[in-house]
């Protein structure tokens, strides 16, 4: 054990669990790679966790804040700050959501927190709606609407949580039917649950699981939940935490393969939209944003640093077409790593869109999740050079694969290989 794994053994949480037998502490990075304390070099296909949106060490972000930090890191969250109100400005129209108001946090826990405070206070009401095998942060709210109990310390919360189906597509009663019967499937338990309960401020939906891992209900499960949700005044909620900014290719917000009927009333972001630097965010319609009648701030939420990084990574992102970017090479690596797939017993499903792409692990010839194959790939593939995720519920027993956006078509297919390489020496 490495004496810096063993100083952070000594004051961490025990809960702070590191990945890999001998954690890997990562020193730098440039483009789609990292490099570790021993100069080791990696290609990274998780992206510092979806932080890392475009590229690491991207000029145009490092020239952006330190040219900030230069000239001052933070005034008073009680005087203007132009970065702030610019890239406010460009959310809100990004956002789809008519007379958007945007409020900037330092986290995506934080934001989905202040979604709920919005939500309940609007609504007068201490019910939530959620999915299983949810994840929306880490705090005290944020926890008791997680769906996913790995993820979730207590039940103490004074939040009211009503799990609704959809946010597993692969196992439990749904699995067999078609996308129409699925949706047909989830409304009714969702109309049966409403049928019983006082009214819920909200519903809050992952339109892609990430730490659930990776799974996609089908196009057009929220806008017909939409419809419900409607008769009742219930809000729509959409934690794009990790669906954001076009890591799904095809859209630029994940709300967007669920928008027949029209867009979330909230919508919160974080992770990838700084490259790295704090940022999180609510954009909801000004009518919710604005029903709180007492002072809210965020000391930090919005701070000049972090906003000239996100502004410099929207335009790179924007500029760049990196969605189209996510779309093309995503869809080349999904093809490949299904081919990869249909050649290992362990492998029973490659889901995914763009640069959002899971691999389910099950032990061969069963349908059982297998966590040991996917610790044991996660290693093997460190061992090669990569570095992937992994999740999906308490059994993690996915790999996750979500590399920078700038991802190249050679760069992807050296990683495929990589993996095809690690899921064969588990076999
Ligand atoms: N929502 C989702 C969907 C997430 O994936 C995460 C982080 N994994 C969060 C919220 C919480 O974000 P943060 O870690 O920035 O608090």
């Amino acid at each position: 054990m490495s004496s810096l794994h063993q100083r952070h053994l000594a004051v961490s949480p025990d809960w702070l669990a590191l990945y890999y037998k001998n954690p890997v502490e990562i020193t730098h990075g440039e483009g789609r790679h990292v490099w570790d304390a021993d100069g080791r070099r990696y290609l990274d296909f998780f992206g510092g966790i979806l932080t890392t949106m475009t590229a690491h060490a991207l000029p145009e972000v490092t020239k952006a804040v330190s040219e900030q930090a230069g000239r001052i890191i933070h005034s008073s969250t009680l005087y203007l700050n132009r970065p702030m109100v610019e890239l406010a400005e460009r959310i809100a129209t990004l956002s789809g959501i008519p007379d958007a108001r945007v409020f900037f946090t330092t986290s995506g826990t934080e934001a989905n927190d202040t979604a709920l405070l919005l939500a309940t206070t609007y609504r007068r009401s201490n019910q939530i709606l959620a999915m299983r095998n949810s994840y929306h942060g880490r705090s005290f709210s944020a926890v008791s609407i997680t769906g996913n109990s790995a993820w979730s310390p207590t039940n103490l919360s004074p939040l009211q949580t009503l799990y609704v189906h959809g946010g597993v597509r692969t196992r439990g009663p749904y699995a067999h039917l078609s996308d129409a019967e699925f949706i047909a499937g989830c409304v009714a338990d969702l109309e049966d649950l409403l049928g019983h309960t006082r009214e819920p401020a909200a519903l809050i939906a992952e339109p892609i699981q990430g730490v659930g891992g990776f799974t996609s209900p089908p196009d057009g499960l929220y806008a017909a939940f939409r419809r419900v949700l409607d008769r009742h005044g219930i809000l729509w909620i959409s934690d794009e935490v990790q669906t954001g900014w076009g890591r799904s290719g095809e859209h630029f917000w994940g709300w967007q393969a669920h928008g027949e009927n029209g867009p979330p009333d909230i919508l919160t972001f974080a992770k990838g939209i700084g490259n790295g630097m704090s940022i999180g965010g609510v954009v909801a319609r000004a009518d919710v944003m604005n029903c709180l009648d007492a002072n809210s701030i965020s000391t930090f939420g919005g701070s000049p640093v972090t906003m000239a990084a996100g502004l410099a990574n929207l335009s790179y992102l924007l500029e760049h077409d990196l969605q189209g970017n996510a779309r093309r090479v995503g869809g080349l690596l999904i093809e490949r790593l299904r081919a990869i797939g249909a050649a290992s017993e362990c492998v029973r499903e490659v889901r995914g869109r763009g640069l959002m792409i899971g691999i389910e692990l099950v032990k061969p010839g069963t349908d059982e999740a297998n966590p040991e194959a996917a610790a044991a790939v996660l290693e093997a593939a460190r061992e090669g050079g990569l570095l992937i995720g992994k999740g999906g519920g308490h059994n993690t027993s996915v790999l996750r694969i979500a590399p920078p956006l700038s991802l190249t078509i050679p760069e992807a297919e050296e990683g495929a290989e990589i993996l095809a390489e690690a899921l064969r020496s588990v076999e």
